[in-house]
C-alpha cells in the first residue's frame, strides 16, 4: 500500500522533471499507474459488501447477539447482489422471503 503510494509519487516527479520531448509517454505511464491503483481500491471495497438483515437491520458487521446463547446470529438467507438478507435472530422473516413478500428493491432502495 505504502510502497503503491511512494512509487505513483516518483512517477509524478519524474514526469515534471523529465518534460522535454517525453511529457506525452510519461503522462501514459502515470495514468497507467493511476488506473491500477484506482482499480485495485474499487476491487478491494467491492469483494467487501455489507449486507443487511431486513428483519432487524443488523449487518456482516453488527451482528445481533442470540440473549440465551449469546451466540452472534447468522445468515438464513442472503442475497449478495440486493446487500440483503434474513439473519438468524429474524426467523420469522424466511418464510416471507421465501414467498418473495420481501422486495429487496423496496422503499429506500434509490
Ligand atoms: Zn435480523
Ligand atoms: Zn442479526
Amino acid at each position: 500500500m505504502n510502497d503503491n503510494l511512494v512509487g505513483t509519487a516518483g512517477a509524478f516527479q519524474f514526469a515534471s522533471v523529465d518534460l522535454a520531448g517525453f511529457q506525452e509517454a510519461d503522462n501514459e505511464a502515470v495514468d497507467r499507474v493511476l488506473a491500477n491503483t484506482t482499480l485495485k481500491l474499487l476491487m478491494r471495497r467491492e469483494s467487501q459488501p455489507i449486507a443487511t438483515c431486513v428483519g432487524c437491520g443488523c449487518d456482516d458487521y453488527h451482528a445481533c447477539v442470540d440473549e440465551a446463547s449469546f451466540q452472534p446470529c447468522s445468515w438464513l438467507r442472503l442475497d449478495r447482489e440486493s446487500l440483503r438478507g434474513v439473519c438468524s435472530q429474524c426467523q420469522q422473516y424466511v418464510a416471507r422471503w421465501d414467498n418473495g413478500d420481501i422486495q429487496p428493491t423496496a422503499s429506500s432502495h434509490k
